[in-house]
């Protein structure tokens, strides 16, 4: 690996490329062609904080592919965010659009900052000035950003006004996750949960096992793993364990998550909730349990931790959460893993339903929109089902198998300009 792109997460989205590549044959002009991203944009944003200061923030946008129509991807608002954390993210973001057969290349973006320590006015300075920035690489059908870590329907909101005031109009294609009054879709927040949700129902019902009864659990109660927690309940799965940031906590017969929730919400952790045992944060990924569900970081389960994971099944609904080196420990031990490119897919999928109303100019209802996720994620399950059994590999080199053949097959149709 040369040049800008030496993280480990980057290495890691290659190596994953380079796997399927020669297991699919991939013509090396195509995995040539995919290796890197096409376009790679670095601002710095010239920012007054709110004690008068004026400070220098950078911000990065990565398009990964522009082969396959507008480029799709969150925004990240995050301390330690760097240009090759971007690239890896806008590559697996190219992978589960082609999956999921939604016609974007990916993308990702944001602004390395620390959102905990800003107050509303610098947040909504950045954004603006961060969307500004963007304008000449970001448009309803060139690039089209979403909420990611550290951003929600507010940043949102300040993007679509900035992008819509240089231009003289309202542009709520510009942007997905906005506020359901500005076009937003209902639905979008709880639909990467959803999806996962989803995803492990179809999931279990191949394996012949019931969603009921089943004992998960969950690393992360924010955005994701909050929603998977409180539907996999309502379901009748017990959640065993839950971690945030702050701490996790553990209870063999199944915790209350709505009581979680609040007392999450009064304490801004889970930790030191009364009616479970604490554990330690990390000890959440090695609890037993029949579902493993990764909903915060990338780089969880590696080789350090994966010998001792306790559970049949992961449900990755995090991006990057396990290392390959863990990956094949896993697979040795007959752990199976459902990747994230399928399982974290609800969010990206109701973004392209926000999409296509706002260019529509119509609004389909919860219940439309539920139900068409439901089929969008079914469907993409069973071409990776397929898959496996074609190539006689494991789940997450069949999706990307899926989504590689799909991509490199429209980069060769389109050919190489000039
Ligand atoms: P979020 O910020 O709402 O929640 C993250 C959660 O992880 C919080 O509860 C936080 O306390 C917890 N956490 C942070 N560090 C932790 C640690 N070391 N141990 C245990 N928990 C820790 O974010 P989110 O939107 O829920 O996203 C979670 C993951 O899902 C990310 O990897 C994100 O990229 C991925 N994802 C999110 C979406 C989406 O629509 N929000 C879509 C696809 C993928």
């Amino acid at each position: 690996m040369v040049g800008e792109w030496r993280s480990d997460l980057y290495r890691m989205a290659c190596e994953q490329l380079r796997g399927v590549a020669e297991l699919i044959d991939l013509d090396p002009d195509e995995h040539t062609r995919l290796v890197e991203p096409r376009r790679s944009l670095i601002v710095n944003l010239p920012v007054r904080m709110d004690a008068g200061e004026l400070v220098n923030v950078t911000g990065y946008r990565v398009q990964h592919t522009l082969t396959m129509g507008p480029t799709k991807g969150g925004l990240r608002f995050a301390p330690d965010l760097t240009l090759d954390e971007c690239a890896a993210l806008a590559m697996w973001m190219t992978w589960k659009c082609a999956l999921l057969g939604l016609p974007y290349g990916g993308a990702k973006g944001g602004v390395r900052c620390d959102p905990r320590t800003l107050s509303a006015d610098e947040m909504e300075r950045i954004t603006r000035r961060y969307a500004a920035e963007l304008q000449p690489i970001v448009g309803p059908d060139a690039d089209v950003p979403a909420p990611d870590m550290g951003t929600g329907e507010r940043e949102m909101a300040w993007f679509y006004d900035t992008y819509s005031q240089a231009v003289g109009q309202a542009v709520p294609a510009v942007v997905t996750g906005k506020p359901i009054a500005l076009g937003g879709t209902p639905g979008r927040r709880q639909a990467t949960g959803l999806g996962v949700v989803f995803v492990l129902e179809g999931m279990l019902a191949r394996l012949d096992r019931p969603l009921a009864g089943r004992r998960v659990a969950i690393q992360g109660f924010g955005n994701v793993g909050g929603v998977v927690a409180a539907e996999l309940q309502a379901r009748g799965a017990a959640i065993v364990a839950l971690a945030d940031a702050g701490g996790a906590i553990a209870h063999p017969r199944g915790l209350d998550v709505a009581a979680v929730a609040r007392w999450a919400r009064e304490h801004g952790t889970v930790a030191g909730f009364p009616e479970a045992e604490a554990i330690d944060r990390e000890a959440v990924l090695e609890v037993d349990c029949d579902v493993l569900v990764p909903a915060a970081l990338a780089n969880q389960i590696t080789e350090r931790n994966a010998s001792r994971l306790r559970c049949a099944l992961v449900a990755e609904a995090a991006n990057g959460p396990t290392s390959p080196a863990a990956d094949a420990i896993l697979r040795d031990r007959g752990v199976v893993v459902v990747p994230d490119i399928l399982t974290s897919g609800g969010g990206v999928t109701v973004s392209y339903f926000e999409w296509v109303q706002a260019h529509q100019k119509y609004t389909w209802t919860a219940a439309e929109i539920r139900e068409r996720l439901r089929t969008q994620l079914t469907e993409a399950l069973d071409r990776v089902l397929a898959a496996a059994d074609e190539l006689e590999r494991d789940l997450r080199t069949a999706a990307l198998s899926v989504a590689v053949r799909r991509v490199a097959e429209a980069a060769r149709l389109r050919a190489v300009f000039p």
